[in-house]
């Protein structure tokens, strides 16, 4: 009987208590997060597509471009938020690859488009010069390829180049950004084994870290069909 009336005991309390309730988290508004965290990134790009597609290119070229919001951790050690500008068919990709450098903290010290302000200079968007000096990420951008009358894949949006000042061009006695200095064992340095190149080589792009009549470490490329 005993047992009986315990079992009718926990029946009637439960039910007049109601089931257990987990304590509902707070709701916490963006502006109480630190500044440089996922929830409250520092914004160092924050422009329209058509912005960033203000330096000239044939109107075919730029509307195969969107513009992809990126978070990644700068050499500050806070979260940053910039954009990308490329290839449509690559955003997939591109998100892919910034959520592996954002989960291995990989450190990327900003990304912003050739367009923006912050790179003209003397009446032109002057990319390789002031986005390389800067230590700048970018992808689209119409221009010539490094040492060549050919259009670089930067053109079509196929190509982006990360960290610039840990990952060099090199090739032969040219080195750019000037004075930069490829060292593996520095943060932001991309090497073989590191998984921002190992992703981008899963998604199928081409590394310029593995070409051998040049090097240009902070170069990929993924070069689709040009239609
Ligand atoms: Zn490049």
């Amino acid at each position: 009987m005993a047992k009986r009336y315990l079992f009718l005991f926990i029946v009637l309390t439960l039910g007049l208590s109601g089931c257990v309730t987990v304590q509902r988290p707070p709701v916490v508004r963006p502006e109480r997060f630190a500044r440089g965290t996922i929830e409250n990134p520092i914004v160092d790009s924050n422009i329209t597509l058509s912005e960033a597609l203000r330096k000239y290119a044939p109107e075919k070229f730029k509307a195969r471009q969107r513009m992809v919001e990126v978070l990644y951790y700068s050499f500050d050690g806070k979260v940053h938020k910039g954009q990308i500008v490329i290839e449509k068919r690559l955003v997939g990709d591109i998100q892919e690859v910034f959520r592996v450098a954002l989960d291995t903290r990989f450190p990327i010290k900003s990304v912003i488009p050739i367009s923006h302000d912050k790179f003209y200079r003397d009446g032109e968007f002057n990319s390789d010069g002031q986005s390389m000096l800067s230590n700048n990420t970018s992808a689209f951008n119409y221009r010539k390829a490094t040492g060549s009358k050919k259009l670089s894949m930067h053109s079509y949006g196929f190509a982006i180049d990360i960290n610039p000042v840990q990952n060099p061009y090199i090739k032969g006695k040219v080195i750019l950004p000037e004075g930069a200095v490829y060292d593996p064992s520095k943060p932001g340095a991309l090497t073989r084994n590191c998984a921002v190149v190992r992703t981008f080589k899963r998604l199928g792009w081409d590394w310029g870290g593995d070409w051998k009549s040049l090097k240009d470490y902070q170069h990929f490329e993924k070069v689709l069909r040009r239609h």
